[in-house]
This record gives structure tokens, C-alpha cells and sequence, in this order.
């Protein structure tokens, strides 16, 4: 089958990419921005910047700022009330993938009727949605440059995916000096969930020869750059090769697909609030070494590409370095085990079923090397646990 390929119409990559939103919405011919973004951002002057910038090219703004991390359906309802009361054209979300994703709902559900929950899966909104500038501050989730948002339904403790061209940002300014300001373990934790992208990219059984490409450069990104972004934080050379990993690391994904870490992680971050980086690195290990048999001599490429291995070992040795390698890494960066993150054996315990139904529900296990069944789930959030 032909690969579909979705991207931003528009990427402008590099220091002080942000400069360009007025321009960006000039050209769109805008006239009125909702600035979507979380408190923190909002406290550090950021949304107060763009605003400035945009009022050099005569742009006026609202901003909305209450998106909380793992954004819920409320969050999006709110933002839409405040677009709609402030009669706004266009959105900028500043801020991580939780302000990025809730721009997200918020564009489509200004010109679409429904709710979320109606679009939930592949290709499912009728209609275009407002023209969203997306603007990363983390590095990441790769959102800025993706055709998908994940927010929690409230009422049924589930994180929606919805994949839909629709969702693509008009325009990403990806600028790594916003990721300065990252303390080291969210360095980590959004780091790993670049790497996940792009090994699942990889690994996937979407995969295909554009997003192959994009996904190796995305994990050889990352093998460079992670740890001395997490250690060194000033060191504008690893931010920037961070940033740029994390935005391949969405391409690759959103044109391939994730797989069995994050249908796994998604809902252990709906049920305890993990923050989604953190529980794609709890899973990593456990899922990889499960899925390496369903495609081992990709798996041995990540483990080459990642410097774990040389071209000389053979590919059982190679994803066996990759499984330590992967182990290694979490323990550097501090990825606590699920059960060190103060969720109590009896809590896991009693929803696990719901969570392993709920990971199957989303589609993302049937891409992967192996698909598992809901016991073999069950099995693998325990031995991670
Ligand atoms: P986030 O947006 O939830 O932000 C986490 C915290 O980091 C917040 O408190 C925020 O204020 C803070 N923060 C953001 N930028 C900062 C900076 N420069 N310096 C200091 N603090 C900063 O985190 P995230 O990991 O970027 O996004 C997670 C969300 O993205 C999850 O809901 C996940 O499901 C979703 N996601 C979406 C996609 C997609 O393609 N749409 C892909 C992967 C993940």
C-alpha cells in the first residue's frame, strides 16, 4: 500500500524561530490570535512575548493559559469558550504537547459541531479547524509537527487519540532556546518519549521507507544529544539536537505509528497521572524485549544506531546490548520503576485489566512487531510494575 506522508505546510527550525509568528499569521491574514498555553509558560513572560511580536505586525491576542499537563476534554471546552467570547481567528499554542494538543481540539471544535469523542481514531473530522501556529517548548513530543492530539475523556478515564490531517499545526516554529529553561528530569522524561517515537516509528508495522529515514535520524538524534542535555543544561548544542530529534521523532510516528509503549502508557498516565514521557520510560525495556523477536534485525539497527553495538555483532547480540542499553539509560536518567512512583501494588492491581483493555482499545498494540493479547498485557504492566 502507498504511504501517506502528513506534514506541517510550514517548519521554520532554529534559534529564534518564535520572531516569525507575526509574519506567520500576516500570511495567513489574521487578525485576532487565542495564545494557548499552561501557567508555567504564562508565568515565565513567554505567552507575553509572543504577544508583543505579534503586535508588531498589528495581530491582537487573548491568551488562555490554564492547560494542565495531560490536557483533559474540560481544558479544551474552556479555551473554546474563551476563543468563541473573544471572537478570535487563529491560535498560537506555547508550551509543551499538553497546550500544543488542547490548540489542537480547540481549532477543530471552532468549526466542527460534536464533541471529541466523535473524532476519536483515523480521519474523522469533517471539517478544517482554525489556523494553529505551533510553538514547542519541550523536546518532546514531536506535536508541533504531528496530525494527532491525545486528550483525557474525563468521564471515562481514557486518553482519546485522534489522527487526523485536520490537526496539522499551519505553521511550527521550532526554536530549541524555549527548551533552555527544561530541569533535567523533564529533559529526561521528554526526551525519552522522542526516543520511543522513534524506535516505535521504526519497529512498526507501518513503517515505511520516508518515515524509516526520518525515524534513524530521529534515535541517531538522540544517542548524541539526550545525555548531555539532561547533564549539561546550558549546552545549546545538544538542546538543538534534542529539539530536532523531537520534532523528526513526530514525522516519523504520525506517518507510521506508535505501538505497544504507548498504547501501555497511555493509560497508566489516564489512571495515576504519570507524566506521559515518564511512563513511556518506566515501559521501554520490558515492551522491547517482548517485541524484539517480531523484528529483530530493526530492533539490532536501533541498538547500532544508538552506538550500543557495532556492525560486527550479530542481531541477537545487538538487542541484547539494546535491552541493557535501554535499562542503563533509565537508571542515568532516574526513571523510577512503577512501583516507586508511589502507586501502590492493590491500585495497580485493580485496574490493570481496565488499562490493558484500554491499551488494546486504542489500536497503537496492533502495530507492534508482536501484537500481544489483554493477558499478555496484563503480564507485561506487572513485570514492569
Ligand atoms: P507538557 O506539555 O505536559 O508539560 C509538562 C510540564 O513541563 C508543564 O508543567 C509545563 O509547564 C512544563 N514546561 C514546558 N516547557 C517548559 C520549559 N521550556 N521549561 C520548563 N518547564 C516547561 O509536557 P509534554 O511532555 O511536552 O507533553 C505531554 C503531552 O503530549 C501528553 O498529554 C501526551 O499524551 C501528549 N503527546 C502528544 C503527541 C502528539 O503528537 N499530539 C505526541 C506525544 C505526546
Amino acid at each position: 500500500m502507498a504511504a501517506r506522508i502528513n506534514i506541517p505546510p510550514s517548519l521554520h527550525i532554529g534559534a529564534n524561530a518564535i520572531d516569525l509568528a507575526g509574519q506567520e499569521f500576516k500570511r495567513l491574514r489574521r487578525k485576532h490570535v487565542l495564545i494557548v498555553s499552561d501557567p508555567f509558560i504564562v508565568g515565565s513572560g513567554l505567552t507575553g512575548r509572543v504577544s508583543d511580536i505579534l503586535s508588531e505586525e498589528g495581530i491582537t491576542s487573548t491568551t488562555f493559559g490554564d492547560v494542565q499537563p495531560d490536557p483533559t476534554d474540560r481544558n479544551v471546552r474552556d479555551g473554546l469558550a474563551i476563543l468563541k467570547e473573544n471572537e478570535c481567528d487563529s491560535l498560537i499554542a506555547v508550551g509543551g504537547g499538553s497546550s500544543i494538543d488542547t490548540a489542537k481540539g480547540i481549532s477543530v471544535l471552532a468549526t466542527n459541531s460534536g464533541s471529541l469523542f466523535d473524532f476519536m481514531g483515523y480521519d474523522r473530522i469533517p471539517k478544517a479547524g482554525l489556523p494553529l501556529i505551533a510553538v514547542p517548548t519541550t523536546a518532546g513530543t514531536g506535536s508541533e509537527c504531528t496530525k494527532v492530539t491525545v486528550i483525557t475523556d474525563t468521564d471515562r478515564d481514557v486518553k482519546m487519540m485522534i489522527l487526523d490531517p485536520y490537526l496539522l499545526p499551519a505553521a511550527a516554529l521550532v526554536d530549541y532556546k524555549l527548551t533552555m529553561s527544561m530541569p533535567k528530569s523533564l529533559t529526561a522524561h521528554v526526551g525519552v518519549d522522542t526516543l520511543t517515537h522513534g524506535i516505535e516509528a521504526y519497529v512498526s508495522k507501518k513503517a515505511n521507507p520516508m518515515t524509516d529515514t526520518i525515524a534513524l535520524s530521529c534515535i541517531t538524534l538522540v544517542g548524541l544529544h539526550l545525555r548531555n542535555a539532561c547533564n549539561d543544561p546550558k549546552n545549546e548544542i545538544a538542546r538543538e539536537g534534542m529539539m530536532l530529534s523531537a520534532s523528526q521523532g513526530g514525522m516519523a510516528f504520525a506517518n507510521s505509528s506508535v505501538c505497544l509503549v504507548h498504547g501501555m502508557s497511555r493509560p497508566i498516565g489516564a489512571m495515576f497521572h504519570v507524566p506521559h514521557g515518564l511512563s513511556n520510560a518506566m515501559l521501554l525495556p520490558t515492551v522491547t524485549e517482548f517485541s524484539i523477536l517480531g523484528a529483530m534485525p530493526r530492533y539490532a539497527n536501533v541498538a547500532r544506531t544508538l552506538g550500543l553495538s557495532r556492525g560486527s555483532d550479530s542481531d541477537e547480540d545487538a538487542c541484547g546490548m539494546l535491552i541493557e542499553g535501554l535499562i542503563a539509560l533509565n537508571e542515568e536518567l532516574e526513571v523510577p520503576r512503577i512501583s516507586e512512583y508511589g502507586i501502590s501494588q492493590k491500585q495497580f492491581a485493580s485496574v490493570v485489566e481496565k488499562m490493558a483493555s484500554d491499551a488494546l482499545a486504542s489500536g497503537s498494540p496492533q502495530n507492534n512487531p508482536i501484537v500481544p493479547d489483554a493477558d499478555e498485557i496484563i503480564t507485561l504492566y506487572l513485570n514492569a510494575y
